[in-house]
């Protein structure tokens, strides 16, 4: 009942430009790929761009990275949800490590955001992970535990239909480590596991939770074998529409 999402965060990669001339070599690419959601994530200067390009019911979805948690306003340098979605994406990455580590984001920050990708009508890709000292001090589990229950303090069962969860261990980003087999079984088990007993089983049973760290076209399979994983969110690999190619094709 899950259909598998393959994302790609382009982070702070490409012109606009170079966004546009990737999202049509991917577009080309996956002609025929059935079964799976598609969404690249690059900057929000390139959303347009890139929705222009690919045309309204492209294959590839767009998503931001990020989100202002209001609607408009004096917030000098903020994107808010109603512009996001105008600028041609489903979707928002929210609280991505890189925002937690660089950007002070907390818990609380990603519930707002949450409520406010909600409220304008995207899809929050919710991202969670523990950290390397985390790790190594079996802290993983509280963790997690403590974002995903701070992060979705205040909503209800039929606020989260459309929430996709991102299992990205920090020390696993950018690194060339992924997590191996048993770790993300076990990671990804305990998440549905919590959702259910937060909330209930039929939305423990329909949320996607991907995988994020170090994804790659050697890797995507074993990982998409693993028990309650549907899907990966890409960082380095999404940048080549190639290699995406071959990760959406797993
Ligand atoms: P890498 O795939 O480059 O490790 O990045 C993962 C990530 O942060 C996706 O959001």
């Amino acid at each position: 009942i899950r259909k598998p999402l393959i994302a790609g965060n382009w982070k702070m990669y490409k012109t606009g430009t170079q966004a546009v001339a990737a999202a049509k070599q991917l577009a080309d690419l996956t002609q025929g790929v059935t079964g799976v959601d598609i969404m690249i994530a690059p900057t929000a200067l390139s959303l347009p761009l890139m929705a222009a390009a690919l045309g309204k019911d492209a294959q590839v979805r767009l998503g931001a990275q990020n989100i202002y948690p209001g609607t408009e306003g004096a917030f000098t340098g903020e994107v808010s949800g109603p512009m996001i979605k105008d600028a041609g994406a489903d979707y928002v990455i929210i609280g991505h490590s890189e925002r937690r580590q660089y950007f002070g984001e907390t818990d609380e920050t990603v519930g707002s955001k949450i409520r406010a990708a909600l409220d304008a009508g995207l899809i929050p890709v919710m991202c969670i992970g523990e950290t390397e000292s985390q790790r190594d001090a079996d802290k993983t589990f509280f963790i997690l535990d403590k974002q995903v229950s701070d992060g979705l303090k205040g909503f209800d069962l039929g606020d989260l239909n459309s929430l996709v969860l991102a299992y990205e261990p920090v020390w696993a980003i950018g690194t060339g480590k992924t997590a191996g087999p048993e770790q993300v079984k076990e990671v990804h088990g305990f998440l549905r596991h919590l959702i259910k007993e937060k909330y209930a089983e039929g939305l423990a049973a329909k949320m996607r939770i991907l995988y994020g760290g170090s994804v790659k076209p050697g890797n995507i399979k074993d990982l998409m074998h693993i028990e309650d994983v549907d899907g990966a969110l890409v960082g380095g690999a999404s940048l080549n529409p190639a290699d995406f190619n071959k990760i959406i094709r797993f």
